[in-house]
């Protein structure tokens, strides 16, 4: 006999395995679309990155309970950049909260250069927001210990957290970008002249590098990317690194300025979607309640974000929001909405009451009737009474 968990298992095993192909396919299709861009240029004002393969294309993403789809090159690494700022970012939040970081770093918007002087100096803040070099450094500053290995260990740690993984330290990009960081170092100067910087320059800049420095492959950053998606939890680990309140407040300030000058058109674009890109050719993206996309493709358009990565995770995040989050009539009146709600409510109480009313008078009268005949009864039997005597 066929035991019955059979039949279960015949009857949704079809729609489980309908649903991981289907994202299979949409990520293969979006790929082989995708893959013939050639347009782009790996970064160079960082020596080693111009070594960087710009073949290397790598489409994963991981849903919020753990399940990793992947295609192309996702076992290839390449360094982290930028996109390393939004875990400094969320550790400042967690650690000192988002009223201090607000006060400390600010979130204002730049249409300027992630690592312009001008745009330092002309903000109010300085540290602009930290998405930019300035503010990022200027977090990572936040995190300042006079041992420096104790400091770097513990920036590199809380990446290595998100990714699941012992992510490397890429020694060669971060020896190389060490070498040539002479803009970081003057932003770095010029916010501690302002009094918007929190450690040492030389320390703090130095581990800021090195987080840079760390690799990735486009299935770490899928990875890191669903841990928002799931509100602060690890899909893999199960680790708790956010507070839900704090994922919403991170991918607020986000979604404006993850992918610098280009952050705008994405939002027309992409809408609630947020994004992190790197020079390294990363870039990262997480939907809430559905999962992270890591896509890596080194040669970058003038902004600094991933060609291919920008093309195809618009495609990918397009289609799986309009899948899960399928747009409802957002047009529709609420405020009238609910007035007819209220009205539908009413008419149905006052129907009620008279009905309960209209009950308890019948209720009443039935008990006056039962009452006269109880006493015509009781007469009828007196009377009776009294003829026998
Ligand atoms: N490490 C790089 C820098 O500081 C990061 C820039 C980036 O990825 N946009 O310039």
């Amino acid at each position: 006999m066929v035991p019955t968990y059979f039949y279960f298992i015949y009857i949704f095993f079809p729609f489980i395995s309908k649903v991981m192909i289907d994202i299979e396919k949409i990520i293969k299709t979006i790929y082989d679309k995708t893959k013939h861009i050639k347009s782009g240029k790996v970064a160079s004002y960082i020596p080693q990155l111009a070594k960087v393969d710009p073949s290397i294309f790598a489409i994963s993403m991981m849903d919020c309970d753990g399940n990793m789809y992947s295609v192309g090159d996702d076992k290839k690494e390449v360094a982290i950049e930028s996109i390393s700022k939004l875990f400094t970012f969320s550790k400042a939040v967690h650690t000192f909260g988002e009223k201090e970081v607000i006060k400390k770093i600010g979130a204002h918007g730049s249409s300027l250069p992630f690592n312009s002087v001008i745009a330092e100096e002309l903000s109010p803040t300085h540290t602009i927001n930290p998405f930019v070099n300035q503010g990022a450094m200027a977090t990572t500053s936040l995190f300042y210990k006079k041992n420096k290995e104790d400091f770097k260990e513990k920036i590199l740690h809380n990446l290595r957290e998100y990714a699941g993984r012992k992510l490397r330290l890429g020694r060669s990009v971060y020896h190389s970008e060490g070498a040539t960081n002479s803009t970081n170092m003057g932003l770095a100067y010029l916010l501690k002249s302002h009094d918007r910087f929190y450690g040492n320059v030389k320390d703090s800049v130095d581990v800021y590098t090195a987080q840079c420095s760390m690799m990735v492959t486009s299935r770490d950053l899928a990875t890191m990317a669903a841990v928002y998606a799931k509100g602060g939890v690890h899909p893999k680990t199960g680790k708790k690194l956010l507070e839900k309140e704090e994922v919403t407040y991170i991918l607020r300030t986000l979604r404006p300025e993850g992918l610098y000058e280009y952050s705008d058109i994405w939002a027309t674009k992409n809408g609630c979607v947020a994004a992190k890109s790197g020079v390294g050719g990363g870039i990262l993206i997480a939907i809430p309640g559905i999962g992270g996309i890591g896509i890596v493709s080194p040669p970058l358009d003038k902004h600094g974000n991933s060609v291919r990565g920008i093309k195809a995770g618009t495609s990918l995040s397009k289609k799986l929001v309009h899948h899960y989050n399928p747009p409802k009539d957002e047009y529709v009146c609420k405020i009238t909405h609910e007035k007819k709600e209220k009205e539908k409510e009413k008419p149905r109480g006052k129907k009620k009451q008279q009905k309960k009313k209209k009950k308890h008078t019948k209720k009443k009268d039935q008990s006056k009737i039962n009452k006269k005949t109880h006493k015509k009864k009781k007469e009828k039997h007196t009377k009776k009474k009294k003829k026998t005597n």
